[in-house]
């Protein structure tokens, strides 16, 4: 196919053992664990859960120095299990919502907080504030035929060597099975989508030359610098 300008190549993340996952979309869960709903300053309950998106060349693979981004004084690391789907559909029920996943990897949801927290106040969108450049570091893909479904086990983020969010992926308010049924409840979900399944407490501010080292039981860690 011509195209009038050169088209944009297809963003990839590495597979454990395979061929490289397209991304096609990039989905995020808003407060999906309640210490961190808490520490935002939100009741718990389990209010129905909300998603925003990044796009899809927001994805930066491990091992990568992202530069410290423009426009912020604020920039924040969310640890995240992302989930990735091998298969889609409209309206799926949760018993049958864990078929669609082909694979589980590491992320960090990398948040403006400054642009976020003033896109609140202002009733305005929060893409400046969570869907800007590189802010979708991701590790590789392990597929579920390996993991297995990923409902429990730790998930950490350390800067410099030193735990700063921690927590368990059984403390998810909304399941991986429950968040991609009401999700696909909103938009017809298809293979290439990756869900960033929310973040624990702990969640803060990183400066230049910091490391951040991200972790979930059974997944291979992420890795990635500020430069
Ligand atoms: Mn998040």
């Amino acid at each position: 196919m011509a195209y009038a300008i050169p088209a944009p190549a297809i963003v990839s993340v590495p597979v454990l053992g395979g061929d490289p996952f397209p991304v096609r979309r990039i989905y995020c869960v808003g407060r999906n664990y309640a210490d961190h709903a808490r520490e935002m300053g939100h009741d718990p309950d389990r209010e129905p859960p909300f998603f925003f998106m990044k796009p899809a060349d927001a994805i930066v693979p491990t091992g990568s120095t992202i530069p410290y981004p423009s426009k912020t004084k604020d920039y924040q690391h969310e640890i995240e299990l992302v989930v990735a789907l091998g298969k889609g559909g409209r309206d799926v029920p949760v018993a049958k919502a864990l078929d669609l996943v082909f694979g589980y990897a590491v992320g960090l949801d990398m948040t403006r907080r400054d642009l976020q927290g003033e896109a609140k106040k202002l009733g305005r969108p929060w893409d400046m504030g969570k869907g800007f450049d590189q802010s979708a570091p991701c590790a590789p893909i392990t597929p579920a035929s390996k993991s297995g479904h990923i409902a429990k086990g730790a998930i950490w983020l350390k800067v410099n060597g030193e735990i700063r969010q921690k927590g368990n992926i059984d403390q998810l308010i909304w399941s991986v099975a429950e968040t991609i049924s009401y999700l696909s409840g909103y938009v017809g979900l298809a293979p290439g989508d990756l869900i960033y399944s929310g973040t624990p407490a702990g969640v803060g501010a990183v400066k230049q030359g910091d490391r951040l080292e991200g972790h979930v039981d059974g997944l291979t860690d992420l890795a990635v610098a500020i430069g």
